[in-house]
């Protein structure tokens, strides 16, 4: 056997052993999945529905499936760099150009879980990851960088946390998403309903993780759980979208590699 050979003999006897386990980072996607509300002047993106087509019955005797209709960018889903105006003239930036290979990769995970719970408004700032990149080592290049906050695991009212002034939900500051273009990482991913903080539009630039990550050719994940059972570096992460041709986005299976 070959040195690579080895390499994904021991990955797949790992998950065999369970020494290497798969954590699925991605919500149940249904009619009850919320999605983001943007101010009402604004398109609004519709959530999830479907219809049957047959149910082993007169329809199809022996088979079941449905028509669904979905906004890309619902429940756990992937931003790809032509989602934002600032990535709309870069190569490959829609699903279907991706390189495959980039939808494979490293995965830190840094934990605000403590700060968001304090202050729904918490923002990841530069001073934050450095303080991590001291005990965990430089983000890698390549490598998707989550922000933890337990997000997910809030009721649906708390989750979007939507008042007279808009959502109040954590996410990352300008300066974080400039610091992490800087590491040159694959993207950035949140619990959130969105990659940008709940009051991103208040920010310079207004939805900075959009404006800026896309700008550089850059990914989001927004809708993460199961982040509290990923370590904060070694694990690999899969996000591969669907391949559709022009998509700014799409739902998406997230699924983590994990060593036990
Ligand atoms: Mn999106």
């Amino acid at each position: 056997m070959s040195s690579s050979q080895q390499a994904i003999a021991q990955v797949l006897n790992g998950m065999a052993s369970g020494s290497i386990k798969v954590v699925d980072l991605t919500k149940p996607l249904s009619e009850d999945t919320p999605v983001i509300a943007l101010p009402p002047e604004f398109a609004q993106s519709p959530g999830f529905s479907r219809e049957v087509i047959s149910k082993y019955d007169e329809r199809g005797p022996g088979w079941f499936w449905h028509t669904i209709h979905v906004g890309e960018h619902t429940g756990t889903h992937f931003d790809a760099p032509a989602h934002w105006v600032t990535g709309k003239d870069l190569p490959d930036n829609t699903l279907a150009a991706i390189p495959a290979a980039k939808l494979i990769g490293p995965v830190c995970v840094i934990d605000a879980t403590r700060e968001a719970a304090a202050d729904a408004d918490f923002l990841l700032t530069p001073e934050f990851i450095e303080n991590w990149e001291r005990t965990h080592g430089r983000i890698p290049a390549d490598s998707w960088v989550l922000m933890r906050t337990d997000w997910s695991k809030l009721p649906v009212d708390a989750f979007l946390n939507m008042q007279a002034d808009g959502s109040h939900c954590p996410g990352p500051s300008p300066k974080c998403i400039e610091f992490l273009v800087g590491r040159d990482v694959l993207g950035f991913g949140a619990e959130t309903v969105g990659t940008d903080a709940g009051q991103a539009h208040l920010f310079d630039p207004m939805f900075p993780c959009h404006h800026l990550m896309h700008q550089a050719g850059k990914f989001g994940l927004a809708s993460l759980c199961n982040l509290d059972q990923l370590p904060a570096t070694g694990a690999m992460l899969i996000a591969a979208p669907m391949k559709i041709v022009n998509g700014s986005g799409s739902p998406v299976r997230v699924l983590a590699v994990v060593p036990a």
